[in-house]
């Protein structure tokens, strides 16, 4: 069952010889071939290409590397751009568009020798909590829940359907974690800066990150280690040495303060609440100490961020305008024309949405009252979790509010889908990382634990997730129809 095992273990059957990463790769396109036409989570395969790269990494070990991703098979979110091969960020707008260039995680993760399987569903430009706002359709999420959406993208999807070892994904408010949690897998959304931008296409700058969704902290801690580092092209990524991930995960937790976030446990169901619980017993089991802390502000997180967010993308979509990328209009009259029909023939609603609320929020007259609004409110979310982080070492609670929900549960009510948000954007505003950990299941469907740390934490989040998991088993358990 090659699907099965951990990066660590296909790492050292490839470094052994048992089997060779072109093997590997035939293992998974043929999972892929079997169940994806089901699940809808890629929307472009590369069966061709990865075998070259298959080969490739096979004739480099051959010659003597050794690295702990060379051969080892990946999916990445179709946001990012990959050289050569269809770019559709799940959108119309961007069906006919071939990167001509390979975002700067792409780059990073091919060096390392990752084979790349295909390109991941997602919401349109990102947007969006159940992969429904799809150009490409929903995703489902596994045949036990054959109508329960799989929350915000794909690549989640096939992590948990071990399509492929590991993914990439993004998080502008919760699109790592929250998947991450709802199909039961480990999903790290790193700090802002840490991972490159460069060619992962903008949906909102300024809290946008790249991260990775695989079946272990210690799994999510080798891919990170490939992705994380500087990079000239992106002027927000920090120039400041990454630490080794995998070195810190064997730290005790003795003396870890961890903080549990109260207002995360205002409305949280009791059952949600219970698992949230259990996972503490097995913190202070571990030598870690539990404290409750508040964070007064946080409750504006999903206002502040459903302004902030749709000005940031009412921007950075302009650039589709049917005349330099992507789709365009048959037989425009003049160019208004040209513009308003490719924008509104290539967009789709819950875009259209965002942009005007994108637009009116930053004109002139409104701008005050919502936009400079929301920056202030979203700088006093930011000294919230800092001064919280004078006290404690890492925060604790739900990653989403309910397990995953049926297809066509939410989708015409935008409120109700952003709400979905509630618990994952306080990190994003604030720039933060954050980690999502399966914790146990609520009728049968896997909940997740968010554990968020103090900027360039990512060492403390990975090790606190790794004791959990080497104490537990959630993360080994496949939901029904995984398998
Ligand atoms: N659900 C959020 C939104 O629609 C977050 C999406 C994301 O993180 N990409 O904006």
């Amino acid at each position: 069952m090659l699907h099965t095992l951990s990066i660590g273990e296909l790492g050292r059957s490839l470094n052994s010889g048992q089997i060779s990463s072109v093997e590997l790769t035939r293992h998974f396109l043929t999972r892929i071939e079997r169940l994806n036409p089901a699940m809808n989570a890629l929307i472009t395969l590369t069966a061709e290409q990865a075998l070259a790269a298959a080969a490739a990494a096979d004739a480099r070990r051959a010659a003597g590397e050794q690295g702990p991703l060379l051969g080892i098979p990946l999916i990445h979110k179709d946001i990012f751009c990959t050289d050569g091969v269809r770019t559709s960020c799940g959108s119309r707008m961007l069906d006919n568009f071939i990167a001509p260039y390979d975002a700067t995680v792409v780059a990073r993760l091919k060096a390392a020798g990752t084979v790349m399987l295909g390109k991941a569903n997602m919401d349109e430009f990102a947007m969006g909590s159940s992969n429904e706002t799809s150009y490409y359709g929903p995703v489902k999420n596994g045949t036990s829940c054959a109508d329960a959406s799989a929350g915000v993208m794909s690549a989640a999807a096939a992590t948990a359907a071990r399509l492929a070892p590991f993914a990439t994904g993004t998080d502008t408010g919760g699109s790592i974690r929250q998947p991450a949690a709802l199909t039961g897998v480990t999903g790290v959304k790193p700090t802002y800066g840490r991972v490159s931008r460069y060619g992962m296409i903008a949906f909102a700058s300024s809290l946008d990150q790249a991260g990775v969704f695989a079946h272990s902290a210690a799994d999510a801690a080798i891919v990170l280690q490939a992705m994380a580092g500087f990079d000239p092209r992106d002027s927000t990524s920090i120039d400041a040495p990454v630490p080794d991930y995998p070195a810190a995960l064997e730290k005790p937790l003795t003396g870890l303060k961890i903080g549990l976030l109260r207002e995360f446990f205002d409305d949280l169901e009791a059952r949600n609440s219970a698992l949230i619980h259990d996972a503490l017993k097995i913190y202070r089991s571990l030598g870690a100490e539990t404290v409750e802390v508040s964070l007064p502000h946080l409750p504006l997180s999903v206002p502040t961020y459903y302004v902030v967010a749709p000005a940031e993308c009412s921007s950075n979509l302009s650039r589709f305008d049917g005349v330099r990328f992507g789709y365009r209009c048959e037989s425009p009259k003049d160019l208004l024309d040209l513009y308003t029909r490719s924008r509104g023939e290539g967009f789709g609603a819950e875009v259209k949405r965002r942009i005007m609320t994108g637009t009116y929020v930053l004109s002139a007259g409104y701008f005050d009252a919502y936009y400079l609004k929301a920056q202030k409110v979203r700088r006093l979310i930011t000294d919230d979790f800092r001064a919280a982080f004078a006290h404690v070492d890492l925060l604790i609670g739900p990653t989403t509010p309910t397990p995953a929900f049926a297809i066509g549960a939410k989708i015409n009510d935008p409120v109700t889908m952003y709400l979905n948000d509630i618990y994952t954007i306080g990190a994003n505003l604030a720039g933060l990382p954050g980690l999502s950990l399966p914790c146990g299941f609520v009728e049968g469907l896997p909940m997740g634990l968010q554990l968020i740390g103090p900027h360039f934490s990512e060492s403390k989040l990975l090790n606190a997730a790794h004791r959990f998991q080497e104490a537990t088993d959630w993360h080994r358990r496949s939901p029904r129809g995984y398998e």
